[in-house]
């Protein structure tokens, strides 16, 4: 008989700039995961001007969270258009413990829930001057300004670090140095999701 494969949620996490896109692409391809990212999603959505992308603009280019309403419904329907896949990488998503608690709610209607929260650590001069640097060639507004910068920071330590709590209280949190070049920082992911995949 065929063995069912449980689907694998896995929130990849860190402050901006902690290379999460980064390795979430890398990792999408190497386990056929589906990377979701709700600034990518915004980004989309601000590139067609659509009312979604209208709505989130301001708060971007301030380095500030969109409504967690906003975010929730956006990141709902992405999960819904892809039903099969097998697994997902969240990056960027959750960022308040209401979005964890949402999340929690949409996956158990799925009867699922997240496997495990991997969170990257960098210094955080290491942080700025990254951003800075990507903001040179990224387009984006957010990475340009150094004041936007270390207000996104803040943020991350005032509102979305909490989220790493959450789940550890749940016994699923882990932390991984996101220091070093990416073929080693995707090395060490990697074997943490190489675990997951194996087991499930
Ligand atoms: P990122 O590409 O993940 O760095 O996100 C860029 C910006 O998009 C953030 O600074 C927020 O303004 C917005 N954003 C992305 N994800 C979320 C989220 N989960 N909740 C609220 N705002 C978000």
């Amino acid at each position: 008989m065929k063995k069912e494969t449980k689907r694998i949620n896995l929130i990849l996490f860190g402050p901006p700039g902690s290379g999460k896109g980064t390795q979430a692409k890398i990792l999408e391809e190497k386990f056929g995961l589906l990377q979701v990212s709700t600034g990518d999603l915004f980004r989309y959505e601000i590139g067609n001007n659509t009312p979604l992308g209208q709505k989130a603009k301001a708060y971007m280019n301030e380095g500030k969270l969109v409504p967690d309403e906003v975010t929730v419904a956006m990141l709902k329907n992405k999960l819904e258009m892809h039903p099969d896949v097998r697994g997902y990488i969240l990056d960027g998503f959750p960022r308040t413990i209401a979005q964890s608690e949402a999340l929690d709610i949409l996956l158990s209607e799925r009867g699922e829930s997240v496997d495990k929260l991997i969170a990257l650590v960098v210094d955080e001069d290491e942080i700025v001057s990254r951003l800075l640097e990507r903001g040179k060639t990224s387009g984006r507004a957010d990475d340009a300004n150094e004041a936007v910068i270390r207000n996104r920071i803040a943020v991350y330590h005032e509102e979305t670090a909490r989220v790493y709590n959450y789940y550890d209280k749940k016994g699923i949190s882990m932390e991984v140095s996101g220091m070093g070049d990416i073929d080693e920082i995707n090395a060490r992911l990697s074997v943490i999701i190489d675990d997951l995949v194996s087991c499930c």
